[in-house]
């Protein structure tokens, strides 16, 4: 079994490795020269320097690597940052992704061996839906570039898909562990909530704390992946918890969590912190993966919280 990752420097990217290694593959993995060693990366992982929007390297690299499993996590993964760079975000996120199912249905047609394609798709791509929750048949309406190009790329999975490739979108929902920079909303809080509780801060400044997001524990939606991946039925995957919070929930578990009661004084709004616009409601039913893949999340909304809290205050 060998498996080839681009993105394998992101939170998803590390746990995956981790996977795939104990699983006893080869595993590849795309690196940009630029970012250094992957962080937590396990040292089995065979590192190839490159970039995703190269695409005629990158078609290179995939036939010289002939990988059995090809997993697309790459992704410039801020929602906020899409809105300054859009262009790039398009490139990245989308664009790539298209270019490499294009490669893997290419290389599956030159060695006759076939190659399965998982892209790491986003509740983003259903914007501002009108429906709770969402699943696989909620329409792909995205509100900001980077919902965009993430639809992009899961329209292409499916038309990869007619093209004979066995490629599967699994549209992942808010998925957090001690792993997540500080420029998502969870470990920003955790992080802060840990300083604070040490006494090396004083405030925790949020733009909008009324979002409701689903979030789960990330190593769980990259096992999600894999099972999606290796599922003999290719199709898209919702994965989820069902459950829905506030940001000012998750700031309240996150202050529990570090023992902390009279959090509120704490705590002050920003308006520049607002976006242009923000899904209100973001809730999926996982049911499909639940059902076909036998998968479920292991750890509850605080259990996440208080998982990262925890890494945070060590
Ligand atoms: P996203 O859902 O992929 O954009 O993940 P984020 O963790 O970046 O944002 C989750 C929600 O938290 C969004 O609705 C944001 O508007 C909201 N939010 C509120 N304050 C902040 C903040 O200070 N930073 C971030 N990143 N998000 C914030």
């Amino acid at each position: 079994m060998r498996a080839f990752i681009t993105g394998v420097g992101g939170q998803d990217g590390s746990y995956l490795a981790e996977q795939l290694i104990a699983d006893g593959a080869e595993v590849h993995a795309l690196v940009r020269s630029a970012d250094g060693p992957p962080p937590f990366c396990p040292p089995e992982v065979r590192l190839h320097t490159g970039d995703v929007t190269e695409h005629d390297a990158l078609r290179r690299l995939l036939f010289d690597v002939a990988p059995d499993e090809v997993y697309n996590l790459a992704a410039v993964s801020s929602v906020a940052r899409s809105w300054q760079e859009p262009e790039l975000v398009r490139n990245v996120n989308g664009d790539a992704a298209v270019a490499l199912m294009d490669a893997a249905l290419a290389l599956q047609e030159s060695t006759g061996s076939p190659v399965r394609f998982v892209q790491a798709s986003s509740a983003e791509i259903f914007g501002s839906p009108s429906t709770a929750p969402q699943d696989e048949s909620t329409p792909v309406s995205p509100t900001n570039p980077y919902g965009e190009a993430k639809a992009l790329a899961h329209l292409a999975v499916s038309q990869a898909r007619v093209r004979g490739l066995h490629a599967v979108s699994a549209i992942l929902y808010n998925h957090e562990s001690p792993r997540r920079p500080t420029t998502f909303v969870t470990r920003k809080i955790t992080s802060t909530v840990a300083a604070i509780a040490r006494g090396d801060a004083d405030e925790l400044v949020l733009g909008n704390v009324e979002a409701h997001r689903d979030w789960g524990w990330a190593p769980d939606y990259v096992d999600a992946m894999v099972r999606a991946l290796r599922h003999p039925v290719a199709q898209d995957y919702v994965v989820a918890t069902g459950e829905s919070h506030t940001v000012r929930d998750l700031v309240h578990e996150a202050f529990t969590a570090a023992g902390i009661d009279d959090w509120e004084r704490y705590v002050r709004l920003d308006p520049d912190l607002l976006r242009p616009t923000d899904a209100a409601v973001l809730v999926g039913d996982s049911g499909r993966a639940r059902e076909a893949l036998g998968w479920a999340p292991t750890k509850t909304f605080s259990a996440v919280v208080a998982a990262m809290v925890a890494a945070d205050l060590e």
